[in-house]
């Protein structure tokens, strides 16, 4: 891919900002935003919470997000006493239907052993920081079975409809590297 896109830049045909650009929107916009969805109708519906508790795969496709690298998916519940922090150690298996592409640091060697060996390090490398008590859960992603980190709710939300919420779910917050928060909010 890298080969072919010097080949085009060299010969004028594509612009590699652009590239950089797109690969970037699906990154981080288009793509997380799916799973955001999914997120903020859990914390709206409780019904909906428990129904991707059981069967993450049939409650997601329920909101129209299926396909390729999302065939089997597991939602994970961050709780008062537990984080959870999704890795592919073998490779950079991904939830798709639901994040969109992985960034470049899921797929470094770096990150997928360090989640395992130290994964408050990693955490706060990612500027987060837990409760000393907080336990951390890592889930190691195949290709057979992928994880959605369901942040917890931010305080000072309720009332808020789906749409607002889903803006506070960044793609991060759902691998696990980050956690839902109200901006402007230091607490
Ligand atoms: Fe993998």
């Amino acid at each position: 891919m890298r080969a072919l896109e010097t080949v085009l830049t060299e010969k004028g045909l594509i612009d590699p900002a652009a590239i950089d650009a797109i690969v970037e929107t699906y990154e981080t916009k288009v793509g997380p935003r799916n799973g955001a969805r999914v997120v903020a109708r859990a914390w709206s519906d409780p019904t909906f919470a428990d129904w991707l508790r059981r069967d993450a795969t049939a409650a997601i496709a329920s909101l129209g997000y299926t396909g390729r690298q999302g065939e089997h998916m597991r939602a994970v519940f961050n709780t008062e006493d537990t984080h959870n922090l999704v890795v592919c150690t073998l490779c950079s298996c991904y939830p798709w239907s639901v994040l969109g592409l992985p960034p470049v640091w899921y797929k470094a060697p770096a990150y997928r052993s360090r989640a395992v060996i130290d994964p408050r390090g990693v955490l706060a490398e990612f500027g987060v920081t837990l409760p000393d008590g907080k336990k951390i859960r890592v889930w190691d992603s195949t290709a057979e079975l992928r994880y959605l980190v369901i942040p917890e709710r931010p305080e000072g939300t309720d009332g808020w409809s789906e749409d607002q919420l889903a803006d506070l779910v960044s793609r991060d917050a759902m691998i696990g590297t980050g956690v839902a928060t109200v901006p402007g909010d230091a607490s």
